[in-house]
């Protein structure tokens, strides 16, 4: 348990998978949270009126696209307007797209890149400052294995995520002294709708059913043979905003099963 009363958080992309399970983790913790991503309207309301009962906390939602700059901007200025400041960040939003590369289509690189990528630079470039201004702030930054090392396929995704490493170090350094850490998490293989796809193309490839194309994934790369839990990431986000962490900035963690041991 760590105590988050009175502290505000914005979670990108956390209409589901990994970034919903971090939202929940932190409303649990007494924190306000400000949700954003795509999706069923009716669906993000009943998840913004859940959390907000179950834990007796404030939470908004504002849909920001995370491609447009513009968006962005309005998104931490809103959330600053709506809880009258911002403490934790955490940049999650990410698509997947894969393709070799004399294939990769063009606009799949751009996306990738706004989406994951440029969007981080943008959030952190307008959250900063609020931080600052309340003398403590967290940034957590969902990366991946592929900010670590490479796979086949995915050219666009990996550039993004190394970028983000990279991009996390820098602000961990300009930071430093600010009461504020920004560190990046790199999971591997985490059971969300964003691996359906390659998991139906495992599938397809093999002739085999979806349990056996999950089996087939985890064997090749990820020792443990086991999917990330989203709540396992969701508890290393509550260790990153305890003071257990306060000296932890511009680390890049692997929560991975050993895929990046090997
Ligand atoms: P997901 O598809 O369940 O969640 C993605 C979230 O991002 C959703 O809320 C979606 O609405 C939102 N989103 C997508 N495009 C957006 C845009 N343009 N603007 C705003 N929101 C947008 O997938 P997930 O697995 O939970 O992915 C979350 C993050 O974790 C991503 O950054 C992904 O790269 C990273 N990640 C996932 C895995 C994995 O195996 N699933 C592994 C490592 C890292």
């Amino acid at each position: 348990m760590i105590d988050l009363k009175n502290k505000v958080a914005v979670v990108t992309g956390s209409t589901s998978g990994i970034g919903l399970a971090m939202a929940k983790g932190l409303a649990a913790q007494g924190c306000n949270v400000m949700l954003n991503g795509f999706g069923d309207e009716e669906k993000i309301e009943q998840i913004r009126a859940s959390m907000e009962k179950d834990h007796n906390v404030k939470v908004s939602y504002n849909s920001a696209n995370m491609a447009k700059p513009e968006e962005i901007r309005t998104l931490i200025q809103k959330t600053v307007d709506t809880f009258g400041g911002l403490n934790i960040l955490i940049n999650n939003a990410g698509i997947q797209r894969v393709h070799p590369i004399e294939d990769f289509p063009e606009e799949d690189w751009d996306d990738i890149i706004a989406i994951n990528l440029s969007s981080v630079f943008h959030t952190m470039k307008a959250a900063v400052p609020h931080m600052r201004k309340a003398d403590w702030g967290r940034i957590i930054n969902t990366a991946s294995v592929h900010g670590l090392v490479g796979s086949v396929h995915k050219a666009a995704y990996v550039a993004a995520k190394h970028g983000v490493v990279g991009m996390t170090k820098v602000v961990a350094l300009e930071t430093a002294q600010d009461n504020i850490t920004c560190n990046a998490i790199c999971p591997g293989w985490v059971h969300t709708e964003l691996i359906d796809e390659q998991i139906k193309i495992r599938a397809d490839k093999l002739n085999v059913s979806k349990d056996e194309a999950e089996k087939d994934i985890l064997r090749e790369k990820q020792p443990s043979m086991n999917f990330v839990k989203t709540e396992d990431l969701a508890n290393l986000v509550l260790f990153l905003c305890s003071p257990a962490a306060n000296q932890m900035t511009g680390a890049e963690l692997p929560v991975d099963g050993g895929w990046t041991a090997q």
